[in-house]
């Protein structure tokens, strides 16, 4: 054996990391719990319960033909054909592996060591991730209680010199709820550096902020195909960046970053309104049935606007209702990796009507065994 130490040449940062908690998967609760595999509700990770568009599909299975052929740099058919349907002029779309993968451009743009980042908890935690990667400083500052709004004033107070991006995510993941425009509208008007605003839900809440962009040069949207769209599998999720900084974006941007299929069936679902249209009524229904059926069992939740409910489950944590749900073979989410107050917090994933119903009543068994 060799006595030669790789691990002293790892930056120091990785240092101290641990592994990116995802949501559960089935066959890993499947084996936990000596459960059937196709009796588990995966409703986890904010996924679309529906699938995907078979026109996407379709597209990603003929785009095999050329598999043995490189993709497009860029993505380009796909950002072209997502700038023309926003009708945008001065704003470019970038396309990246996830979102997740933006999030890391992003950072590579901006940050140096010892930069800083401004994280409004409890939320999604890749803004803290991907800020720690690049060697700089996440600054968390804790959503407003009750209305989990953002706290401007503490965020302004926080931007100083090393100060380069404010994430802000709405809907937030995994409040579920939309940030007041007016807040994110002041935070813009006080400030050049970056606010990278995350719409990843933004489709099951009808309302984006694409248009600020011509006005606010610096406030960058990040958006996803893994949720309304239902390709969470082929990893494509794309970003509205204003022209001025397009051009470097694209200039740093890992290449081929995005399949050849993944490219093919983003493209393809963006042409299925009637898969888009039936995901949204699945989950106008799933909000009205979870909304009426939480109040008659006296369960505190939170209002969404996304494609997921949060239960507020203090004074207990949120790990027990996850871990009574899951023997029952349901998957959700407890959100204490998510930050301040996310230990009682219970994300749901809406589901078909069938799935929600097993949800409401494993959860009355749940609290009544309690
Ligand atoms: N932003 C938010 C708020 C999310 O919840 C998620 C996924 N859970 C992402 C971004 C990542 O999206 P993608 O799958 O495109 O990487």
């Amino acid at each position: 054996m060799s006595n030669k130490n790789a691990k002293k040449n790892l930056r120091s940062v990785i240092l101290n990391l641990h592994q990116y908690t995802a949501g559960k998967s089935i066959q890993e609760i499947a084996n936990k719990y000596k459960l059937d595999p196709s009796r588990i509700l995966k409703l986890g990770s904010n996924e679309n319960v529906l699938g995907s568009s078979l026109k996407a599909k379709i597209a990603a299975t003929m785009a095999l033909e050329k598999v043995n052929i490189y993709p497009e740099v860029t993505s380009s058919e796909l950002a072209n054909k997502i700038k023309k349907k926003y009708r945008l002029k001065n704003t470019e779309v970038v396309v990246g592996n996830g979102m997740d993968h933006i999030f890391e451009m992003i950072t590579r743009l901006f940050l140096n060591n010892r930069d800083e980042t401004i994280i409004s908890t409890p939320t999604f935690s890749c803004y803290e991730l991907s800020t720690i990667w690049a060697g700089a400083k996440p600054r968390l500052v804790p959503l407003l209680k009750k209305t989990y709004q953002l706290d401007v004033k503490r965020i302004l107070s926080l931007v100083n010199k090393k100060t380069k991006i404010i994430f802000i995510c709405s809907p937030n993941n995994p409040t579920g709820n939309l940030m007041k425009t007016e807040d994110i509208k002041r935070i813009l008007d006080s400030t050049d550096k970056i606010v990278f605003l995350d719409e990843a839900y933004a489709e099951f809440a009808g309302k984006t902020l694409v248009k600020w962009i011509e006005k606010y040069p610096n406030l960058i949207i990040g958006r996803t195909f893994s949720k309304i769209y239902g390709l969470a599998g082929y990893r494509v999720g794309y970003a509205f960046i204003h022209k001025s900084l397009a051009t470097y974006y694209l200039n740093s941007i890992t290449p081929f970053v995005v399949s050849r299929p993944g490219q093919a069936a983003a493209v393809a679902a963006l042409d299925d309104d009637s898969f888009m249209n039936k995901s949204l009524q699945m989950v106008k229904e799933a909000k009205d049935f979870y909304y009426r059926e939480l109040t008659k069992a006296n369960l505190k939740f939170l209002s969404t606007s996304a494609n997921f409910i949060s239960l507020d489950t203090s004074p207990t944590k949120a790990k027990d209702f996850a871990e009574r749900l899951m023997q029952q073979g349901i998957i959700t989410r407890e959100c204490s990796a998510f930050g301040h107050g996310g230990e009682n917090i219970l994300r749901i994933t809406f589901g078909t009507r069938e799935q929600n119903e097993r949800v409401i009543r494993a959860l009355k068994e749940s609290i009544a065994n309690y």
